[in-house]
């Protein structure tokens, strides 16, 4: 894909895209949908019940909601406290169907004329096997950072090492293998055990190797060591051609409504004033981190807007409202604070008031900041957050690291 290609060429050609349902995995797999689009391409889109997207913004793409015979409330859903064995889930669930419902595709020459490959996300390892029994190239989508990816695929060095074994005890330790990561940066997921993190990575690993093609939404001026790193450990070719959100918005796949007074309040602010916080669509923190994060934001007495997604706090299912924040601290902030529960975050980032961005380090929430050069302020929670928040601190410096656990007094200081 390079910027010679032209729609003409492709012109007959179907793709068919396969995304994991989860906000972050969604986003980059339209966007990329988008720009094979932009080239040529005819696009399937081949979608779960469970966080299925608004296929009416998409009257360009054929969908194919993957049908199964349970009833609706039977089949596996993302979830993001218990994401390995989610996960696992749903690779079992989706198998049967998943192939049902691409064969009815190839075969189907009328109306889709000539399918070239699957995309499929990374996640979704059993795909490989059926592109082998279909005799489809299948291509890979990582979502992640090529960096976290790389730690990922260190997990079981990590292990025979000891680092794992010790955790936290460890915690500040140098791994020395992987520079500059410390043990508490080394990818966990959830509370899951390791074992099952590590079966699972190392499945996805292999399956990917079997791909014909590894696609990361990053770049080659973002990244080089780590991409020459890949090229070297995965013998297939390797596209660095994002940041896709640079070319097709992430609002059109938004799975939550968008609230857009927070554009409007930015209007009000003095530029480069406000600092963003936003830790994305997964992450959760406790009422302790969430009453911290709160005071720290109120006592740096900078202008803020905050989204406080609903579920984002253990235990609560609405959004925190003044049941949770007490009244002293709405009245101290009440001048200079915007709370969403969803924002459009690639406008928001974009906005000239904003300064600094919060964040969790997903990956989609970093690569967008960095394309905005809104330094950041990191709390990483789980997976390849830490790796990314490690590289904006240490790597690239472009932002601070406060670390998984964090007290008002560094929020505050991190801030100031
Ligand atoms: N996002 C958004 N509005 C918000 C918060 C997040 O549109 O209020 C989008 C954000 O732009 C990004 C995605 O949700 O594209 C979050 O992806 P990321 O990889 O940063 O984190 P995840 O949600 O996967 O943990």
């Amino acid at each position: 894909m390079t910027s010679n290609d032209t729609g003409s060429s492709n012109l007959g050609s179907r793709v068919v895209l396969f995304p994991l349902p989860a906000q972050g995995h969604i986003n980059p797999m339209f966007q990329l949908a988008n720009i094979l689009h932009s080239i040529g391409y005819a696009i399937s889109i081949v979608y779960t019940p469970h966080n299925a997207p608004d296929i009416s913004r998409f009257p360009h793409f054929h969908f194919q909601l993957i049908s199964d015979s349970n009833s609706q409330s039977d089949y596996p859903i993302f979830k993001p406290l218990d994401v390995v064995s989610s996960i696992n889930q749903l690779n079992v669930h989706y198998a049967g169907p998943f192939k049902i419902c691409l064969a009815r595709i190839l075969s189907d020459h009328e109306s889709f004329g000539t399918v070239r490959c699957i995309v499929a996300d990374a996640i979704w390892h059993f795909t490989q096997a059926v592109a082998d029994e279909l005799n489809i190239p299948r291509i890979v989508l990582r979502t992640s950072s090529v960096c976290s990816f790389l730690a990922f695929t260190a997990l079981p060095l990590f292990r025979k090492i000891g680092y794992l074994a010790n955790l936290e005890a460890r915690a500040e330790e140098a791994v020395q293998e992987f520079p500059p990561i410390k043990v508490k940066d080394i990818p966990t997921i959830g509370d899951g055990d390791q074992d099952s993190t590590i079966e699972l990575i190392s499945t996805v690993v292999t399956e990917t190797k079997k791909s014909s093609g590894l696609i990361f939404n990053t770049f080659q001026e973002l990244e080089p060591p780590d991409l020459n790193e890949l090229r070297r450990q995965f013998r297939m070719p390797v596209f660095a051609v994002g940041p896709f959100h640079k070319r097709f918005s992430a609002a059109e796949t938004s799975l939550r409504k968008q609230d857009r007074s927070s554009i409007d309040w930015l209007d009000t602010q003095a530029p480069q004033s406000v600092l963003y916080v936003s830790f994305g669509s997964v992450a959760t923190m406790d009422k302790t981190a969430f009453l911290e994060a709160a005071w720290g934001l109120a006592n740096s007495g900078q202008p803020f807007l905050w989204v406080v997604r609903p579920g984002s706090i253990n235990g609560a299912v609405a959004a925190p409202g003044s049941e949770m924040l007490p009244g002293e601290w709405a009245e101290e902030v009440s001048q200079r604070s915007c709370v969403v529960e969803w924002a459009p975050q690639q406008e928001v980032l974009a906005h000239p008031s904003v300064g600094g961005f919060w964040t969790h380090s997903g990956w989609n929430s970093t690569l967008e900041s960095i394309c905005e050069g809104v330094p950041m302020m990191c709390a990483p929670c789980f997976g390849d957050q830490m790796v990314n928040a490690r590289w904006v601190s240490d790597v690239w410096r472009i932002g601070i690291n406060l670390e998984r656990v964090f007290a008002r007094r560094d929020v505050e200081e991190g801030v100031r």
